[in-house]
């Protein structure tokens, strides 16, 4: 993300922030550049870490790829004691594990995978006061005897990561998340730090109250995602047919697709892997060693398509995907910025679209009925879903309708999602709308949406006497059947017609009554949308971001390096990131750096990679100059 792109939009805090000691922050500067490498903090980091370097707990919600995780690695690295880190996932702990050991901090996961040795040398270092950052789960945490042992050790902060899972108002509640409310008075001298990417006000409000965050500041950001390219499109025909084509469109580029269930993840992977795509399937129903491989195979390629179910995506930051397609619409608009946050973490232009229909809509609502919660709590849900829909067919820009929803003020169009770029051209449909509503009740909802196009079209094979006869029977034939099948869409996302799913096979009736009868009398207008698409234009350069690619003529150099990086990783069992970002190499094949000091000025190498990886990195380089 490019500096600057995140604004402070709302601060909620409380005095202190602004009379900090200015010391603090320089030291904090100064282990951001040793250590990570980076120049400056990003947005509210500087703001967050100082809050916290002072000994006071906060909250955090900047937006995926804001550099969250910074804001407790630095102040767990200087303040004394051990920065205690709680992560919901295994996957998203053994990446930064990884990628804090490259960069020289010590740092450990104890989880249930961890086998007894090194559990127990970690304990050791705990216990000797040398290491600085220890991940655990949310439940592993609270056990008794692991509180027990921690309460012996001095804490420089609890940091509770993906903070929204706290809350039920949210869209990934987690129970054992709740028990986290008792560190307050287990660890009262440790400050807390709960961080997330997204969270709405009432979520904000939940993560607050329930770990017991009431007292503390607040920092939100901005959720604008500036190199997100957005869109959305209603599904049509074979959806799998779509989402190889989407693929096919953009080889050569590491993305992820999601799907709704398992079965499909299987299915699409293969259509994808006969299509020539290097495509893997992810999702909880695979053994558990298949889904470790897998994820390392995606992490470790440059190119590398993964379809998975949502079982796979929280904490999994590898930087250069460039694509998120969700084959299946997510579940809200929280998931919805999560899953698709995933792209372009490395801040260069990556896109994300959407693919969905009335059906999926009808099913996700019909969920939440089925649910046993309270009314009150289905009724945010059923929200949620309206919300998410509303955004998805909707017609302003994108991402403003996203941040808006999380309540940001003052928001621009992003003069780029399809919805800006493009046209959509609205057309008065309300007659053949009332065509398709007689029809539908002439046939008394006992057939599916194909067999009344069929009877609009009178079309219908083997039609009854009794069908033939209806007076809606071939009323259709100014429209074709796409047109129809279109229109069908419009009036079930309208609730002008509603689907009985019978068994997979759903049949279309009508909707609400009221709504239906406003049809009739001209009351309410049926507008049909039909979107034009902008030429594709080339891959837009923002003002002042650095493209990950390199000039044409560095090309051969930033080969040499990723090769050399591939290696290295392949070598240590690490994805290639965590040893250095594409954006990294781009830099150092466009610097050519002749010496270590010069090497240890690009961004993204700090003192320990220079020391590990600076004479090798030196040799490539020197092959290519000298
Ligand atoms: P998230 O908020 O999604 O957890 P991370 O903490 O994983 O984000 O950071 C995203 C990326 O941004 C990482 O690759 C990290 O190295 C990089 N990053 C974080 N802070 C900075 C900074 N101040 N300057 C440059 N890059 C940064
Ligand atoms: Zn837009």
């Amino acid at each position: 993300m490019a500096i600057g792109a995140i604004r402070p939009h709302k601060m909620l805090m409380h005095s202190a922030v602004a009379e900090r000691a200015p010391d603090a922050l320089d030291e904090a500067r100064e282990v951001l550049r040793r250590t990570f490498g980076h120049q400056e903090f990003r947005g509210l980091q500087g703001d967050v870490i100082a809050e916290i370097l002072e000994g006071r707990s906060a909250m955090a919600v900047l937006p995926t790829g804001g550099g969250k995780s910074l804001c407790y690695q630095i102040p767990s690295i200087l303040r004394p004691g051990l920065g205690l880190v709680v992560s919901p996932l295994i996957a998203l702990m053994t990446d930064q594990v990884a990628a804090m050991q490259q960069s020289g901090v010590a740092a450990a996961r104890l989880d249930s995978n961890i086998d007894p040795a090194e559990k127990a040398e970690t304990w050791r270092q705990i216990e000797a006061g040398q290491l600085d950052l220890l991940y655990v789960s949310p439940e592993g945490l609270m056990q008794p005897w692991m509180l027990e042992r921690l309460s012996q050790t001095q804490l420089a902060l609890i940091a509770i990561d993906e903070a929204h899972c706290v809350s039920q108002w949210g869209h990934d509640f987690r129970p054992d998340y709740r028990l986290l409310g008792r560190l307050a008075d287990l660890f009262p001298k440790a400050p807390r730090l709960a961080v997330t990417a997204t969270a709405d006000a009432r979520t904000r409000e939940d993560i607050r109250s329930e770990l017991r965050l009431e007292q503390s500041a607040e920092f939100v950001a901005s959720f604008a995602r500036p190199e997100l390219i957005l869109s959305a499109e209603r599904k049509r025909g074979a959806a799998h047919k779509r989402v190889v084509e989407l693929v096919t469109a953009r080889t050569g580029r590491s993305g992820v697709v999601y799907a709704g269930s398992r079965d499909n993840t299987e299915k699409l992977a293969q259509a994808l892997r006969e299509a020539g795509v290097p495509a893997l399937a992810y999702h909880a129903g695979l053994d558990r060693q298949v889904r470790i491989e897998r994820l390392e195979q995606f992490l470790q390629a440059d190119e590398a398509v993964m379809v998975a179910t949502i079982a796979f995506g929280m904490g999994v930051d590898k930087p250069d995907v460039r694509f998120v397609i969700h084959a299946d619409p997510p579940a809200s608009i929280e998931a919805y910025w999560q899953e698709i946050g995933r792209a372009g973490r490395d801040g260069d232009p990556a896109e994300g679209i959407t693919l969905y229909g009335a059906a999926d809509m009808s099913w996700a609502l019909r969920r939440i009925g089925d649910r046993e919660v309270d009314s009150a709590v289905k009724q945010v849900q059923v929200g949620k879903v309206r919300q998410l829909y509303a955004l998805l067919d909707g017609t302003g820009c994108r991402a403003a309708t996203v941040r808006r929803y999380f309540g940001e003020g003052g928001v621009e169009p992003c003069g780029q999602c399809d919805l800006c770029t493009g046209q959509v051209e609205l057309t008065d449909a309300t007659q053949a709308a009332q065509k398709a509503l007689s029809a539908a009740h002439r046939l008394g909802g006992r057939f599916g949406r194909g067999r009344l196009v069929d009877h609009l079209l009178g079309k219908t094979k083997d039609v009854s006497e009794h069908e033939a006869s209806l007076s809606t029977w071939g009323i259709g034939q100014e429209l074709s059947a796409n047109a129809w099948r279109d229109l069908v869409e419009q009036l079930l996302f309208e609730g002008l017609l509603r689907e009985d799913p019978n068994d997979g096979r759903p049949l279309v009736g009508l909707g609400e009554a009221d709504a239906v009868r406003a049809v009739f009398r001209r009351e309410r207008p049926v507008m049909v949308q039909t979107r034009h698409e902008a030429p594709a234009k080339a891959r837009r350069t923002r003002k002042g971001r650095d493209e990950t690619a390199p000039s044409l003529a560095d090309q051969p150099l930033f080969e040499a390096l990723r090769a050399w990086r591939s290696r290295e990783a392949k070598s240590q069992h690490v994805p290639p990131y965590v040893i250095f970002h594409d954006r990294t190499l781009t830099e150092i094949a466009t610097a050519k750096p002749g010496s270590r000091a010069a090497l240890g000025r690009v961004n993204g190498v700090g003192d320990g990679k220079l020391a590990r990886y600076g004479e090798a990195v030196l040799e490539v380089v020197d092959e290519f100059t000298g």
